[in-house]
């Protein structure tokens, strides 16, 4: 902190205090307020802040916000700390103010908004980037999702120091990941294959097998890895196989938590000593919270686009449990709820369906369409009191989720 420039040390002290009063205001967590404040006085405040720093940035359209705190947790066992926006707030305010909130820390674990990742790598200079995965986000068109690609691609080649950490079964990514000098590729898997049926350094059809995803025209593949994740174990890269048993929940977490591992490991920190520090991660920014509410257990998942969906669907308590779903459609949320359709419903059959939010009878068409009977309830309480007991599993998109947090009262 006492390197730092006596302007930029004056925007922190700004931006800091005004998030300070945000948050006695109860406006969110105050980093975007005190990062955008920050800025105005310095405006390189975030590159300053960056300097001399172990960097890693995370980007993908799913699993961010879950893999920077994974990443954190692995990282900390170094007994070093570290700076990161936990909550989320991923563009360049949300990032300065997480490393003002953390002058001292030699380490930050940055998520980063995908369209600003390009611009973000050239202001922090990262040691490194991780790119998780690459699909459609609400209305986004496959033509963006390339675009996003090739704009990564073009600011990976020019930071020849960068270290990618990149899934090698999401083509997209790997593309994306080829252009960069050095690559630890890592077997993470991709459950949803909707956008990546075509080869994306020349368009063709893409083939996958057993083995992986191969172009039969330009012979674009799937690339070697160095860590793999199996069913519910990790294999890294001197080969030896741990078991994962982490307290998260589902295939995609784990995913996460094979990335966080190889993150770790470029630093330092041995799977034996990163691992049981992810274990204890339990919910992040409230998401996987099991909140109790009138007898019943309430478990809290966020979906925000069809990939996400789809992974939140695999979560689900077994058949019969009975689920709620909550959509919205305001701006975080993309006003457009047509990708409703990108995702299949059908696997709900047979069991207790209620469906809230302001888009419910958006969503109530969509599940008639997929032949799955539910309930439109009016909001979280309603539906609880209409399980008999137990479990109720809750499935939001962004701003449905946020509301249900509130309602149950501000979880972690
Ligand atoms: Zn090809």
């Amino acid at each position: 902190m006492s390197k730092l420039p006596l302007r930029a040390r004056l925007a922190t002290s700004i931006g800091g205090a005004a998030g300070r009063v945000s948050r006695l205001a109860g406006r969110g967590d105050g980093s975007v307020i005190g990062g955008v404040l920050g800025l105005r006085v310095e405006p390189d405040l975030l590159r300053l802040l960056a300097a001399d720093r172990q960097v890693v940035l995370v980007t993908g359209t799913n699993g961010k916000t879950t893999t920077t705190r994974l990443i954190a947790a692995a990282l900390e066992a170094l007994g070093q700390d570290v700076a990161s926006n936990a909550f989320g707030a991923n563009m360049e305010a949300g990032l300065a103010s997480a490393l003002g909130r953390a002058p001292n820390a030699p380490y930050a674990v940055l998520e980063v908004d995908e369209r600003y990742l390009a611009a973000m790598i050239k202001v922090t200079a990262p040691r490194v980037v991780v790119l998780l995965n690459l699909s459609r986000d609400q209305m986004d068109r496959a033509a963006e999702i390339w675009l996003t690609a090739r704009r990564w691609r073009e600011a990976l080649a020019a930071a020849p120091d960068c270290m990618v950490i990149a899934n090698a079964d999401d083509p997209l990514i790997a593309w994306a990941a080829s252009a960069a000098s050095h690559v630890t590729w890592v077997a993470a898997g991709q459950r949803w294959h909707e956008d990546s049926w075509c080869c994306p350094q020349c368009g063709s059809h893409l083939r996958r097998d057993e083995l992986g995803w191969r172009c039969g025209e330009c012979g674009f593949a799937r690339p070697p890895t160095r860590w793999v994740l199996t069913e519910d174990a990790v294999i890294d890269e001197s080969g030896q196989l741990r078991e994962l048993a982490l307290a998260l929940p589902g295939r995609a977490n784990r995913c996460n938590a094979v990335v966080a591992l190889a993150v770790g490991a470029h630093f330092g920190a041995a799977v034996d000593q990163a691992l049981p520090r992810l274990r204890q991660v339990s919910s992040v920014a409230g998401r996987y919270t099991q909140v109790q509410r009138h007898g019943r257990t309430v478990r809290l998942l966020l979906a925000k686009n069809p990939a996400g969906w789809l992974e939140a669907l695999d979560i689900l308590a077994p058949s019969p449990g009975p689920v709620l779903l909550a959509v919205n459609a305001q701006t975080p949320d993309g006003k457009d709820t047509s990708w409703l359709w990108d995702v299949d419903y059908r696997r709900l059959r047979g069991r207790p369906v209620y469906v809230s939010g302001e888009r419910r009878l958006d969503l109530a068409v969509r599940l008639e369409a997929d032949d799955v009977a539910f309930e439109l309830v009016d909001g979280i309480d309603d539906a609880v009191a209409r399980v008999p007991g137990g479990a109720l599993d809750v499935i939001g998109n962004y701003t449905a989720f946020q509301q249900i947090r509130a309602t149950l009262g501000r979880t972690d």
